[in-house]
């Protein structure tokens, strides 16, 4: 899909804040929601996505609607550090296909990093268990301010 186009309302992260298919929530308020990547690049990695918003990608979103998304990232980024103790912290954000993007609802990751550990390529990283996402979920939100 190309930078320019419609909004598919039936996007995976669509229907994941319908609850129409399950997900590993971290937190969420009225306008924004952190939950973990099924296919995780690295132990705990996170998406940001906004709830009301149609925006595909940034060139799309209304700034009030990134200036929430980028606060939530940051408070987030904040809790993943002090829960899982990275090195790094990856922050990615891709538009249209030829820019790597495969979901077409605008999301922001959160990918912790460390020295000796390879990064998983995007895109090709096997699914992780529910189990272990949810304990990884409880363990960063423990740590939101
Ligand atoms: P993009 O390639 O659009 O930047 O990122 C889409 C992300 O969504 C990928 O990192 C991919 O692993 C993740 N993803 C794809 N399908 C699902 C799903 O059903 N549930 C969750 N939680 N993440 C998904």
């Amino acid at each position: 899909m190309s930078l320019h186009g419609a909004y598919d309302p039936n996007n995976i992260f669509a229907k994941i804040l319908r609850d129409e298919i399950p997900s590993v929530r971290v937190w969420e308020d009225d306008h924004v929601l952190a939950f973990m990547d099924v296919f995780p690049q690295s132990e705990g990695h996170v998406l940001i996505i906004a709830k009301q918003s149609k925006a595909r990608n940034l060139l799309e979103v209304e700034p009030e609607v990134l200036a929430r998304m980028t606060a939530a990232l940051q408070r987030t980024a904040k809790a993943v550090e002090k829960a899982l103790r990275p090195e790094g912290l990856a922050v990615m954000q891709f538009n249209g296909d030829a820019g790597g993007q495969t979901v077409f609802h605008l999301h922001f990751h959160i990918v912790p990093r460390w020295a000796d550990r390879e990064m998983k390529g995007h895109g090709h990283a096997p699914m992780a268990d529910a189990a272990t996402l949810r304990a990884l979920a409880d363990r960063i939100a423990a740590e939101l301010d």
